[in-house]
Order: structure tokens, then sequence, then C-alpha cells
């Protein structure tokens, strides 16, 4: 883990990974693992705040805005929201958001859907409101290691009484593989959200592929976490 503390990738790095197609991270059909544990994120509950902390083009924005709830994603890449809506024949607008300069935000007209082009850390609970449920997957991971606890603090701040948030983390040998997704262990995770929720772990699944045994890996998993942000 220690290999990877100092590692940046830069906005423009992922700018550029768009730009290239570099997006192996992408799942066109959706994660599995939110359509398994999708009622333990809603507890039966409609109309719903959803927060899709880089967002990407998440096909799950678009499920979950189906069924009725609000969504509201955020990321740096123009051309990733853009390719969301176009993909899913969303008609948007775009506006601009005072709050944060160079900012758009880009408003689904058929949908209750929002996305933030701008870096998560611009974000505020006073501009986007506090949340029910989170998704965060591609995410967590991503942030450089360094902005760890500020990413933390910033998503705890947005999270309602009796939120629910699904973590996913990824787990490999990290002295193997320099990240993005980076290495985050159990142990940091309750460091870093302990003081303020349950943590349980739902689920651990084999995520191995070619593409990280091109990495230079020979395991690979996705760890499923359920933190609970009680009243
Ligand atoms: N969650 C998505 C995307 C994962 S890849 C999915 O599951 O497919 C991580 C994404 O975060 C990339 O699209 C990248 O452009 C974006 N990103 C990186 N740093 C960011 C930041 N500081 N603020 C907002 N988005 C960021």
């Amino acid at each position: 883990i220690g290999s990877q503390m100092d590692r940046v990738v830069t906005e423009e790095q992922w700018l550029q990974k768009w730009e290239t197609g570099n997006i192996g991270f992408h799942k066109e059909q959706g994660h599995p693992l939110l359509q398994k544990y999708l009622d333990v994120l809603l507890r039966g509950r409609s109309g719903l705040r959803i927060f899709f902390p880089l967002c990407g083009k998440a096909v799950e924005m678009k499920w979950l805005a189906d069924m009725g709830h609000s969504v509201v994603g955020v990321e740096v890449s123009e051309q990733a929201l853009k390719e969301f809506f176009s993909e899913h024949t969303l008609p948007y607008c775009e506006e601009p958001v005072p709050e944060i300069s160079g900012a758009k935000k880009f408003q689904c007209t058929s949908r209750n859907i929002s996305l933030y082009c701008c870096s998560i850390y611009d974000l505020s609970s006073s501009l986007v409101g506090k949340f029910d449920g989170v998704w965060d997957r591609g995410s967590l991971v991503a942030v450089n290691p360094c902005d760890r606890q500020r990413y933390v603090s910033l998503m705890i701040t947005l999270m309602e009484k009796n939120s629910s948030y699904l973590l996913v983390t990824v787990s490999y040998d990290p002295n193997k593989h320099k990240g993005p997704p980076f290495y985050v262990p159990e142990s940091e995770i309750k460091s870093l959200f302990g003081d303020h929720c349950e943590i349980n772990c739902l689920q651990k699944v084999d995520d191995f592929s070619e593409r990280h045994r091109q990495w230079g890996l020979d395991y690979f998993l996705e760890v499923l976490y359920l933190l609970k942000f009680v009243a």
C-alpha cells in the first residue's frame, strides 16, 4: 500500500483517458452488485435522492432515475456526461453553476438526473443538498490516496440521517499495480468512516479478468460494504 500513497492522477490525465477511450472501468451492462443489493440501498423507499460521486457515464444512474428516484452525479469529464445522455438518448440542457467558476450542470429534461461537471471537491451540501443513498463504485478507489480523507469528509457531510451508502472497493496486491483503482484495505475503510456510520462488508466477489492479468496481477476482488448513517 505504501507504494501507492504518493501516486497522483491529475484531472488532465482523467480527461485524457476519456478522450482516448481508455475507460476499461466502464460497465456497459451496469454493475451486478447494485442490481443484487438494490433493496439494501432503497429499503422499500421511493423518491430517494441518490448521489453518484465520480460518476463517469455509469448506466446505473438511468436505472435509478427510471425507478423514480432523483439522481445527482459529479464528474470532471464533460465528454463522459455527454456520452451518458447520448448513449441513453436522454434529452438534457446545460446550465452554468454560478457558485463554482467553470462548472456546468447537465440537467436531464425527461428524468430527474442532474450531473455536475466539475471536481467533487467543489461541491458542498449547501449546493447539492443531502442524500438518502450513495453508489460509490470506481469513486473512492479512484481518488488519489492523498485526497482520500478529504473525499470521505465531504461525503459524510452529504449524507442524510438514515441514509445508506454502498461502497465498492477492490482488493489486489498493491505492489504489482500502481492504480487506479487503488487498494483501500478494510482497516482504512474503518478508520475513514467508522466514527460516522455502521460498516458491514456484504460480499467479496472474484472479478479477475484479462485486463487485470495484463496489469501483472494474479487475483482481483471487489469488496462491497454497506455504510449505514443512523439517525
Ligand atoms: N464511477 C464510474 C467511473 C469510475 S472512473 C463508474 O463506475 O464507471 C473515475 C471517474 O472519476 C472518471 O470518470 C474520472 O474522470 C472522474 N474523476 C476523477 N477525479 C475526479 C474529481 N476530483 N471530481 C470528479 N470526477 C473525477
